[in-house]
């Protein structure tokens, strides 16, 4: 089968947060919840290939979006804002590209889905040229994309974020789950296709209980919209940078890294998340002691090689399901094993019973 490419953008990102509410709501932690929860529905359906812009807080240019939409091969791209104006303003309302009149009629359907969701009037199609609004308008996106082939291109504004009942809805997950709702059945409206209950309902999209959790991120890692696509390695929707986060979620092994608290972010596998060792490091001088020991096989999933007996000590990489080491009794229950030369310790639970 021939899969529509669905594009979706988080407007704003990284250092442009775009408008922020007056209790302080970033418009670029909005857009990226609404745009992931919307790629979540969307990639349900069998009949798209969904991809995101962005899946983390960084700053893509405007005519880099654009581009990006029409490399990818976009049918369809979507680039998520929320609005701001003199706080007193609260409706939604749908742009589309000057230049393609036939997502008229669409525009004004997603605007509806849009304004229900949020419980504000919806002023449906907006468009205006491009050409005249360069670089600094966000309608840039827009104008790129089509340029570029994309034949149907919706900006949605998703009501007012300094309009406060607006901002305390869109600070919830429920209001964000909606609003994707509404933009991805709008999506498969102009596909003539239904938009599928994802088949697990999602364990996911609920934040943790109790006080913020933080996570430190110290490689690179591949960035997953769900738990399931982190630990398997599937379906990888971007990059997550080394730094600081805020626990949004966990599952086992992987967990949903956020820099904005309450607002979901990317799943990452946490058992990948190991400072590549040192190249070159000094041979092994009468590495671990001796080889003699108990050979043990790694139990099914990824666990931390530690510097010494204590969960607490440096990390100096992994070790997966099926390998097998000679291992050595050491404190706390850990086995010391030999590791790119050098001793190293795995806790108790990495082997097989
Ligand atoms: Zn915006």
């Amino acid at each position: 089968m021939n899969k529509n490419i669905i594009t979706i953008g988080a407007g704003h990102g990284g250092i442009d947060s775009g408008a922020v509410g007056t209790t302080g709501l970033k418009e670029k932690d909005c857009t990226l919840a609404i745009a992931l929860k919307t790629a979540e529905l969307l990639t349900a359906v069998p009949e798209f290939d969904v991809h995101l812009l962005r899946s983390t807080d960084v700053y893509i240019g405007l005519a880099e979006r654009g581009r990006m939409a029409s490399r990818l091969g976009s049918r369809c791209h979507v680039e998520v804002h929320v609005n701001a104006f003199n706080g007193k303003a609260s409706y939604a309302s749908v742009w589309r590209s000057v230049h393609l009149p036939g997502d008229e009629t669409d525009a004004d359907k997603m605007s509806a889905a849009i304004a229900q969701a949020l419980g504000v009037k919806s002023t449906g199609s907006q468009t205006k040229n491009g050409v005249e609004h360069p670089e600094n308008d966000y309608f840039t996106v827009v104008e790129t994309a089509y340029r570029g082939g994309v034949p149907h291109i919706f900006l949605p504004e998703c009501g007012f974020i300094d309009h406060a009942p607006t901002e305390a809805k869109l600070r919830q997950q429920e209001t964000v789950n909606v609003l994707a709702k509404a933009i991805a059945q709008s999506i498969c409206g102009i596909f003539g296709v239904s938009l599928t209950a994802p088949s697990a309902p999602a364990p996911t999209s609920q934040p943790i209980e109790g006080p913020p959790q933080t996570y430190e991120v110290v490689t690179t890692l591949r960035g997953y919209l769900t738990a399931d696509e982190a630990l398997g390695g599937s379906n990888p929707k971007g990059t997550v940078k080394p730094g600081k986060y805020t626990v949004f979620n966990r599952k086992g092994e992987a967990v949903n890294v956020t820099l904005s608290a309450g607002v979901p972010g990317s799943w990452i596998n946490a058992a990948l998340n190991v400072k590549a060792p040192a190249t070159a490091q000094t041979p092994a001088q009468t590495p671990g002691g001796s080889a003699s020991g108990t050979i043990l096989t790694v139990a099914k999933g990824s666990y931390y090689v530690r510097e010494k007996p204590d969960f607490t000590s440096k990390i100096l990489g992994i070790v997966t399901g099926g390998q097998k080491y000679t291992v050595v009794p050491a404190a706390l229950n850990f086995k010391k094993i030999v590791y790119n030369g050098n001793a190293g310790y795995v806790g108790p639970a990495a082997w097989e019973k």
